[in-house]
């Protein structure tokens, strides 16, 4: 009688109440869920998604009296991006005190070093933002000539390890014909005997070219809140940071703990391995971090070494010489040169073994072919002592591949963080250095996919604020374009078989993006259960014209259930 009773009470009551606390309805939410999915609502509660369907479900299902219901008016909602691949603290600073501008042309750059003449005293040293050769129209570095522009000042372009000087510059550095080139470097000179103005690793020369620009520790922890805002309206909801030291750690770590982290941050240890190689094992056996430690908010990925330079500037270490056209571009003048390999084979091995067994997910800064071969031969003897694919361990950059190295990257479970930006930006240039069919290749996505290895999308943003013009862009729609169209900023399609669909793209941003980092259980996709945090987008991904991928604009960008930019 009494067991009736009670079991008669539970039967009258009320199912749980409905008590979301964000429904977004009549909207296209593209999933990216095992079966890529597109529902019209979604349910979030506690940072949570707690359910999706059709609109109609969801409002009956979900909606109780405090529920904040938003009609999307049929926009477009994809799961966050993720950009695997940004330099937050670097670039945030890049523009904290100044503007920098948009230098893609010699012309351009002559424009700016007579603006910076006007607003300064004569004799003052005027230094060219860094720009990288491949990306000026005129494909050549370029000379004390172009930079003779503001006779009063002496003048110094950034090239990275390439630097440029004007003539007052080499003049008030004292070099000329007769200078000896310092060790490692090279002062280029002219068909006259003369200092082109070009300096191969040699801008210690440059007397008082380079600026003491200091920064307090409170400037970096409001560069980085800055640069990741930025981010957020990007759209990105998380990054990879890929080359932390422990003072950048310690950055990261106050923003987290003031709790302004708008994007979720995972942190790639890059470890000085120019040092003797005990001293390299030794400071990673001392150190407390490891991959995956941290939390939700912000943790370690990965553990790097760089292995070889950039393409670029002409350092990346290559299989193939860089010959005559190297001289024009970097002002290479050995037609031999392949590049640098910073680290040698063995000492690679015994660091990542070193890192393998204190639990890290590992990675290489490799461009060059010849570098991705080293790093692939180091995973394979590692892999051979203990399988390496639970490690996650991946290729960073790859730009030059094989068929060979693709393959035994499959074979071995290995993945790779792809800058998809640099077949639009790079590829007319290093075409020119490599010839077309050393470019077949290149950011080989289409073979990635075929062969099931995971590509997470990354940007390896660096320089300047805005998503468009940064070196390198961030705009996650536009690498998202690039790498479906692989249209060159010459309008050429390099290697359109390794195409890839709109869909593909767009995991490389999510869920793969978010594999590579240890997140996929909780991020990458839409589904009840994981965060919710998403981006709502000015027109449909999948159907808007192909060209117009890249013009995507977010709307609003959502983290943890929290509108971190934009309005709903
Ligand atoms: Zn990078």
């Amino acid at each position: 009688m009494r067991r009736e009773f009670f079991l008669s009470v539970l039967l009258c009551l009320p199912a749980p109440a409905a008590d979301a606390d964000l429904i977004l309805h009549h909207a296209k939410i593209i999933t990216v869920d095992t079966a890529f999915r597109v529902v019209e609502a979604i349910a979030i509660k506690s940072g949570r998604i707690t359910a999706t369907g059709t609109s109609a479900d969801i409002l009956r299902a979900e909606r109780g009296p405090r529920t904040k219901v938003v009609d999307l008016g049929g926009k477009t909602v994809l799961p966050g991006l993720t950009d695997a691949h940004v330099h937050a603290l670097e670039a945030g600073l890049s523009e904290y005190r100044k503007t920098l501008p948009a230098l893609d042309s010699i012309a351009a750059i002559q424009d700016y070093i007579r603006a910076a003449a006007r607003s300064r005293p004569k004799g003052s040293w005027i230094v060219v933002p860094r720009t990288l050769p491949p990306r000026l129209r005129e494909k050549r570095f370029p000379t004390k000539q172009d930079l003779d522009v503001a006779a009063d000042h002496p003048v110094a372009f950034d090239g990275s390890y390439v630097w440029g000087a004007n003539s007052l510059a080499l003049k008030m550095s004292g070099i000329t014909r007769d200078t000896p080139n310092p060790p490692g470097g090279e002062i280029v000179k002219g068909a006259d005997g003369e200092p082109n103005g070009i300096l191969r690793n040699a801008s210690q020369l440059l007397k008082g070219a380079v600026g003491s620009e200091t920064f307090s520790d409170e400037d970096k922890v409001a560069a980085l809140g800055k640069m990741l805002q930025i981010y957020a309206a990007a759209g990105l909801t998380a990054v990879g940071d890929r080359a932390v030291t422990p003072m950048e750690v310690a950055v990261f770590e106050k923003l987290k703990q003031r709790q302004e982290l708008p994007v979720r941050v995972t942190l790639t240890w890059r470890i000085n391995a120019a040092r003797p190689v005990e001293q390299v094992v030794s400071e990673i056996r001392a150190s407390s971090w490891t991959t995956n430690q941290g939390d939700d908010w912000l943790r370690f990925g990965a553990f790097k070494v760089t292995l070889d330079g950039g393409q670029s500037v002409g350092t990346a270490y290559q299989r193939m010489p860089y010959g005559p056209f190297g001289r024009q571009l970097y002002g290479q003048t050995d037609p031999d040169a392949r590049g640098t390999l910073f680290v040698d084979p063995e000492k690679l091995y015994r660091i990542m073994r070193a890192a393998r067994d204190k639990g890290w997910q590992l990675t290489a800064h490799v461009q060059g072919g010849a570098a991705i071969d080293v790093l692939l031969d180091v995973f394979e003897r590692l892999d051979r002592e203990k399988p390496i694919s639970a490690s996650r361990s991946h290729v960073l950059h790859g730009s030059f591949m094989s068929e060979d190295a693709l393959n035994r990257m499959q074979r071995m479970g290995v993945l790779v963080d792809v800058q998809p930006g640099w077949l639009h930006f790079d590829v007319p240039a290093l075409e020119r250095v490599f010839g077309l069919e050393h470019m077949r290749y290149f950011f080989p996505l289409r073979s990635y996919i075929d062969r099931g290895i995971i590509v997470a999308g990354g940007s390896d943003h660096m320089i300047g604020h805005d998503k468009n013009t940064a070196v390198n862009p961030f705009n996650p729609f536009f690498n998202m374009w690039a790498s479906i169209t692989r249209r060159t900023r010459e309008g050429e399609v390099i290697y359109p078989e390794e195409k890839i669909t709109r869909q593909e793209a767009l995991k490389m941003w999510t869920i793969w993006a978010a594999y590579l980092q240890f997140r996929e259980k909780t991020g990458g996709s839409l589904e009840p259960g994981k965060f919710a945090d998403m981006v709502v987008i000015d027109r449909d991904y999948l159907s808007c014209a192909e060209d117009d991928i890249r013009r995507i604009e977010p709307v609003a960008t959502i983290l943890n259930g929290k509108t971190v930019w934009g309005r709903l």
